[in-house]
């Protein structure tokens, strides 16, 4: 890679605090090169966001992942904000539009082309399915998802305009209520989950995650209420509650589904190219080994 950088590189890059666990550079990278791209990205650890968002306009920098704790704070500091990442209250990509700062949010469409792959293993299918509308396979089915913080906001507007019907619980009430408002959804406690029936789980909170590996976010009873599970968690790749999923009969999706479609969905809008798919998929699962 080191050979292909000359005075043309584009440099694209992830804002986070920390960030030196991020899988993004080792996507994106082996994106650029097997397109034969002269483009670079790189992990930025940084603390004070303003002035490193000066510091892309100073620079140039022609893309960037913003991740935790900068989504949110990140958006009064860009030129522009796209419809659907303002009603999330979040942005996770920059565009540097010849200047301008324009700000997305990929998690919601990672979400959809996730759980899309769990209905269709048709791959032209989804290469076509650019997100919403009423071609997605999602239209008329419905979720239930767990969990009411910044990644249940992206995955619930993302399964609801692709025409599902979402109802959102989660362990403080007030929370589920407040998403399930902003959304035209039903809404309840965590408990009340295994009197409810649908298509799809989805898990947002991080129960389950490392160290915690053995814990489920619901009793394990409920999961026959299901057809599919997801659960965004991706360390472990399989957790318990996807076992447990499994065990019950249901279809699985695991979180690197969702992390690797909205990286494609970030390389497509910075480069205007379609993603390598396969290659960006290699590269996570070798990573992950
Ligand atoms: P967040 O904004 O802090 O929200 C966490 C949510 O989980 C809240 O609704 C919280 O409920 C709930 N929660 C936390 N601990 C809980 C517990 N012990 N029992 C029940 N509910 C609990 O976090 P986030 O940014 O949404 O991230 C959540 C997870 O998603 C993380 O594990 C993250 O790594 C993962 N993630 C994955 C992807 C991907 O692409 N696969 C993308 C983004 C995030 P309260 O409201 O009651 O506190």
């Amino acid at each position: 890679m080191v050979a292909l950088i000359d005075a043309h590189t584009q440099l694209f890059g992830i804002f986070g605090h920390p960030v030196r666990h991020s899988l993004s550079p080792i996507l994106h990278n082996a994106a650029f090169r097997a397109l034969g791209l002269n483009a670079v990205y790189l992990a930025f650890d940084v603390t004070d966001l303003p002035r490193a968002v000066q510091g892309v306009r100073a620079l140039g920098i022609s893309g960037l992942s913003i991740t935790i704790p900068h989504k949110e704070a990140v958006m009064p500091l860009l030129d522009q904000v796209d419809f659907q990442a303002l009603q999330i209250g979040a942005v996770n990509t920059i565009v540097n539009q010849e200047g301008r700062l324009l700000g997305y949010n990929t998690d919601c469409i990672g979400a959809q082309r996730a759980l899309e792959e769990a209905f269709t293993n048709d791959q032209a299918h989804l290469a076509k399915a650019n997100g919403a509308g009423p071609s997605s396979v999602l239209s008329g089915k419905s979720a239930v998802i767990l969990g009411a913080g910044g990644s249940a906001k992206a995955v619930a507007f993302g399964l609801k305009s692709a025409g599902m019907s979402v109802h959102v619980a989660n362990r403080t009430v007030e929370k589920a209520k407040a998403l399930g408002e902003a959304l035209g959804a039903t809404f309840s406690s965590l408990n009340e989950v295994c009197d409810i029936t649908a298509d799809v789980l989805v898990n947002t909170t991080p129960v389950g995650m490392a160290p915690d590996i053995y814990k489920m976010p619901i009793a394990s009873e409920c999961l026959k209420n299901f057809s599919v599970v997801m659960d965004i968690v991706y360390a472990p790749l399989v957790t318990a509650l996807l076992k447990e999923a499994e065990a019950a009969g249901c279809r699985t999706v695991n979180g690197l589904r969702m992390l690797l479609h909205q990286a494609v969905c970030q390389f497509e809008l910075w480069t205007g190219l379609q993603a390598p798919l396969n290659v960006m998929e290699s590269a996570l699962l070798g990573q992950i080994k």
